[in-house]
């Protein structure tokens, strides 16, 4: 199997990632339904979708419930039969509260019509038209609709992600596992929408998941594409590394993909295509419930499942076991994170659904230390894949110097977490970088309109 050798600036091997994984590697995913759901209708980056059903009506398995109005979002899909029971606003994994359909699960099942299923004749224009209305967005966590990727003129490779370089997650790796097939035709179909041939579609898994690699590799080559083993490092996943470490392309700052004839979709989104194909829309994903809880797991879910339900389902909370750490005793609850530790959002209520851009629950010990001054050693900068300087940046963002974080770049971050992890002054850099990122961009939008 060719092995690609690490090609990205910055970024940390994980050792801990195996005894982290192997928490939920092994666990295959398990079907789970709960009474109630809350279809958030906003699932991915940008605009809220307007639900298209009300309170009291009945709703079937894949039914549209939530429609974009200006065209981009792709629509949100019903993922149980029952009963609408609310339209209001609930609150979400980011703080805010999201208008929202709330859905009473009948537990029957009952399906709406599928899509009309597609032949290998279409037009790239109808399997972008497709991934739309399909509701595909990024599974990975990025949450951008799929179709907006697709389409540029200039496309040559489709990069397949399988990496999961984050810590504790294994649901991308029980995808690559349980639904190979769907994985392999939905690949086959982004290819299409790219304009490539399946040659020029690419698997990338990194060497921490040789049974996954092995099965679809065979798989791949079978239909004509290829998969590349990549050694473990985080971010390898990341879109930017990804290219570079693959193909040896640089993104230019500010630009896209596309900019460099690449377009990477995450191995979750490529099975939901594969649904998509056979006229099924994206109602479910995998999920891991991971960390401190008493069963571990890697559950089938619709989306719009809450946190809480997720952690129900797989026992609640536990201690550390063996031993605990002493801050254990004072009281505090563990951390909850929505995704994985390095990239995921810290829960301040279980109470939220997932969306489609959800791929777990990591619970972590409480958090037992304080921040200190930097003492500029420069770690920070030396693992920042984004070859930002996180210690100039916090410091400006402690300062309330936004232009200057402009200065220093803060646009590019990818929120990967890394200058937080080697963080030998325990400073919140990740938090304030991606921060600074967040005010600039929408400073700039602003600019723009
Ligand atoms: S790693 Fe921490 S202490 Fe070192 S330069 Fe960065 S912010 Fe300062
Ligand atoms: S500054 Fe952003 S891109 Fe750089 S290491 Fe920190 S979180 Fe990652």
């Amino acid at each position: 199997m060719p092995l690609i050798s690490h090609a990205f600036f910055g970024g940390i091997p994980f050792p801990q990632q195996v005894e982290q994984k192997s928490l939920t590697a092994a666990k295959p995913l398990e079907d789970f339904s709960p009474s109630t759901l809350v279809l958030s209708m906003r699932q991915g980056l940008g605009e809220i979708c307007t639900p298209t059903v009300e309170p009291g009506q009945p709703v079937l398995v894949g039914q549209v419930v939530g429609e974009s109005s200006q065209g981009i979002q792709p629509p949100v899909h019903c993922g149980v039969s029952g009963r609408v029971i609310a339209v209001e606003p609930r609150p979400s994994a980011d703080g805010e509260e999201v208008l929202s359909v709330v859905v009473e699960n009948d537990r029957r099942n009952l399906p709406a019509p599928l899509l009309p299923e597609m032949t290998v004749h279409e037009p790239a224009s109808h399997w972008i038209a497709r991934m739309r209305e399909a509701g595909l967005i990024g599974m990975g966590g990025a949450g951008f609709p799929t179709w907006k990727k697709y389409g540029a003129p200039a496309i040559d490779t489709v990069l397949v992600n399988g990496c999961e370089c984050e810590p504790y997650l294994t649901c991308d790796h029980r995808v690559m596992l349980q639904r190979t097939d769907r994985v392999i035709s939905g690949a086959l179909a982004l290819g299409r929408a790219a304009g490539v041939s399946p040659r020029q579609i690419i698997f990338c898994v990194e060497t921490n998941k040789p049974d996954a690699a092995h099965r679809l590799k065979k798989a791949a080559e079978h239909a004509g594409m290829s998969l590349i083993s990549l050694p473990d490092r985080y971010p390898e996943g990341g879109e930017r590394q990804l290219i570079q470490a693959v193909l040896g392309r640089e993104i230019p700052l500010g630009g896209l993909p596309a900019d460099v004839g690449a377009v990477v979709s995450n191995v979750a989104t490529a099975a939901a295509m594969g649904d998509a194909v056979m006229g099924i829309p994206l109602t479910h994903r995998a999920v891991t419930v991971s960390g401190q809880v008493s069963r571990p797991a890697n559950l089938w879910v619709p989306v719009g499942t809450l946190f809480s339900d997720l952690l129900r389902y797989c026992g609640g909370e536990n201690a550390p076991n063996p031993a605990p750490p002493a801050f254990w005793q004072e009281g505090k609850t563990c951390r909850m994170i929505a995704g994985g530790p390095m990239t995921g959002r810290l829960l301040e209520r279980l109470d939220v659904p997932i969306t489609k851009a959800t791929s777990g629950l990591t619970v972590l010990p409480p958090q037992a230390w304080e921040e200190q001054n930097c003492i500029r050693c420069g770690a920070c900068a030396r693992v920042c894949p984004s070859r930002l300087m996180p210690f100039a940046i916090d410091a400006a963002v402690v300062a309330g110097k936004m232009p200057v974080c402009q200065d220093y770049g803060a646009v590019e971050c990818i929120s990967c977490g890394c200058c937080s992890y080697v963080r030998p002054a325990r400073r919140f850099l990740a938090t304030r970088v991606t921060l600074a990122r967040n005010t600039l961009r929408r400073q700039m939008s602003a600019v723009k309109k």
